[in-house]
């Protein structure tokens, strides 16, 4: 594992303000575990508030627009979503590929539209049960790469890349340990080519179905700086259980 794993909770199309005791039972039980970077991407809604009652941990967004601004009813742009207190957004999640048919070129559009607001980005990449099925997860997953992480100067300094099966999430089912091993091994390499020795340092966080029970498991496999945590993260018991585990696991 990374000297300082990532968590990231994505509460989805989940909360209203009662959640915020549990984004700020989220902080405080963050502050007894250091040695991990904690962060929560909560509805567009609850950002600024999210922001104001939880003082420690990263919080971020689940989308932008790629423009600036303009003529686009419903949409946030990155400009926004910094103003609103998010220091990262989560683009190219498989939600927003399938829902909203988003392809690798918007991802990367996404991504470079938060890079120039100075917001961080987390770049999802995943492949469905029928692409491993048919032997074709890690080229799925690096053409998901090549087309779709930002560009430009220091552009890996703010990446961070979220592996995530499109059939583990939200499914309880999850790869195996060597099978994420070997996805987030080809991953690095695939970094490695985009971004030549900065490629190295980029975090790949593993995301489906993580829970306490199995974090410590999943967190230890080849390359995995973190995870990004749908479901288990939204209640600080079952949340905080995931960080702890990553916090053991750095101790043992
Ligand atoms: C996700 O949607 O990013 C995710 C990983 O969900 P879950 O943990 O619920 O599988």
């Amino acid at each position: 594992m990374f000297e300082r794993p990532y968590i990231v909770g994505n509460w989805k199309m989940h909360g209203t303000r009662a959640m915020l005791s549990e984004a700020r039972a989220i902080d405080r039980g963050a502050e007894r575990l250091m040695k991990v970077e904690v962060a929560l991407a909560p509805p567009f809604t609850l950002i600024h508030a999210t922001r104001k009652e939880a003082g420690l941990i990263g919080v971020g967004a689940q989308d932008c627009h790629p423009a600036e601004g303009g003529a686009h009813t419903g949409d946030i742009s990155a400009a926004m979503l910094k103003d609103s207190g998010a220091g990262f957004v989560i683009v190219g999640h498989s939600e927003r590929r399938a829902d909203h048919g988003e392809t690798d070129a918007d991802v990367k559009a996404k991504a470079e539209a938060a890079l120039a607001v100075g917001l961080n980005a987390i770049v999802c990449v995943g492949e469905t049960e029928a692409d491993r099925d048919a032997g074709k997860a890690e080229a799925v997953v690096a053409r998901q790469l090549d087309g779709s992480l930002p560009q430009g100067e220091s552009a890996a300094a703010k990446v961070t890349v979220a592996y995530e099966p499109v059939w583990a999430i939200g499914t309880g089912r999850t790869p195996t340990v060597e099978d994420i091993g070997a996805m987030h091994c080809a991953i690095r390499q695939r970094l490695n080519a985009i971004y030549g020795e900065d490629g190295a340092a980029i975090r790949i966080l593993y995301g489906g179905s993580v829970k306490p029970e199995n974090a410590a498991e999943l967190l230890g496999a080849d390359e995995v700086g973190g995870a990004l945590v749908g479901g288990a993260s939204l209640t600080a018991e079952s949340f905080l259980g995931i960080v702890a585990a990553a916090h053991e696991a750095l101790e043992a």
